[in-house]
């Protein structure tokens, strides 16, 4: 065995540095605003808005038209390929009014998640081929970071090895890919909250399943100060009996980070899937002002905790635009103040306060009965289906 590889060049290193420097910078976040076509039709199901494209045009004009001041806490926004090339109504690409307000475009280039044969309703995530031209592409298009999720999901002998394994490689494979881009890949492991496994459960499969991240990583040469993780935080099971204080699961979330996840990385962007906006906001800031070792930045990069006040204010009509934008400021702010560890709960209200966005929100306000998706996720067919984003 030969243990001969070669870093990117100097240049390409600084430029990803650069990049995940800045949307890590101290008080930023990322709002993930990729939501693919079937993903954006159960979000506006619940506002009874019609999946169309000039529906989904409009609503992310809205976000991407919020006020400049929405710059001082979202640094990127990471897109779906039909948004990248969307015009707001005067014709100015969506892109440019990032880039006005100071946030770098992002792009998601996964293609999903499909079964493993043979597992116990486990998946992988696909979409390797041709990567490196749409990467290209992208990169020439102004986008300068990527997305790609791949999930695990917790039961009696679940993650298997063999999803463990597999999912790690095809993350270190299109990290990779996305550096010899420009990109700065966004890896992102999600173990997903369904079950009623406890905090200590989900600490221990994180940390496993981050070793095998890491370890992949190194295997493919990915030079890791220009890359970003984008994990869950550590909670117990959605269906788990027992409830965890906010600084239980910043002790769960930063102790998995610190057995695991290398200093040279420069940030955690933490998802938010499963808990409300208030959770997400409350969890993040405890992460911050939990005491220990915290060599990285530990921020956001939130779709539902970002945006279901966004979408419950906006309900389709445009007279209820600036009331939609206005969300979106609340939550931006709120988020960058508990990646500073300084957010105070409940002091900036969530219109979607009890709305929990677990399933990909497709849990009703109140409705969500404990344990009710649990059957349905041990169906292969049916926890892929839930699980997309
Ligand atoms: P949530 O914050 O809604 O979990 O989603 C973020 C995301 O980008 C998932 O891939």
């Amino acid at each position: 065995m030969t243990t001969y590889f070669s870093y990117p060049s100097a240049e390409l290193q600084k430029e990803l540095a650069d990049i995940a420097n800045a949307i890590v910078a101290p008080g930023k976040g990322i709002l993930a605003a990729d939501e693919s076509t079937g993903t954006m039709g159960k979000r506006f199901a619940n506002i009874g808005v019609e999946n169309t494209e000039e529906n989904r045009r409009k609503y992310r004009q809205l976000l991407f038209t919020s006020d400049k001041v929405v710059g001082d806490n979202i640094s990127g926004v990471i897109l779906f390929h039909e948004t990248l090339y969307q015009k707001a109504d005067d014709g100015t690409p969506f892109v440019e009014l990032l880039k006005q307000r100071n946030m770098i475009p992002g792009i998601k280039v996964d293609k999903g998640v499909v079964d493993l044969m043979g597992s116990e309703g486990e998946g992988t995530t696909q979409g390797l081929d041709d990567l490196g031209k749409r990467c290209a592409q992208y990169k020439a298009d102004g986008c300068q970071f990527a997305k790609w999720r791949c999930v695990l999901k917790i039961g009696q002998n679940t993650p298997s090895y063999q999803a463990m394994l597999e999912n790690a490689n095809v993350l270190a494979r299109y990290a990779s890919i996305c550096q010899m881009n420009g990109l700065v890949p966004i890896v992102e492991p999600e173990v997903l909250p369904d079950g009623d496994h406890d905090l200590d459960r989900a600490q221990k499969v994180t940390e496993t399943v981050l070793a095998f991240v890491y370890k992949a990583l190194n295997d493919h040469h990915v030079f890791l100060e220009g890359t970003l993780l984008k994990p869950n935080m550590v909670t117990a099971g959605q269906s788990c009996a027992k409830k965890f204080s906010p600084e239980e699961v910043a002790r769960a979330t930063v102790t998995a980070l610190q057995r695991t996840m290398p200093a040279a990385v420069p940030g955690v962007t933490f998802l938010s899937g499963g808990q409300t906006e208030e959770e997400a906001s409350v969890h993040l800031n405890a992460i911050n002002a939990f005491p220990g070792k915290k060599p990285w930045a530990l921020t956001f990069s939130f779709g539902r905790a970002l945006q279901a006040s966004v979408l419950k204010a906006w309900g389709g009509k445009d007279e209820n635009v600036a009331a939609g934008q206005q969300e979106l400021l609340k939550r931006a702010k709120a988020n960058g103040l508990a990646s500073l560890g300084q957010y105070a709960a409940g002091s900036i209200p969530s219109l979607a306060a009890t709305q929990s966005n677990f399933a990909n929100g497709e849990a009703a306000q109140g409705q969500y009965v404990a344990g009710s998706c649990v059957g349905a996720a041990a169906d292969e067919g049916l926890f892929i289906k839930n699980h997309q984003y």
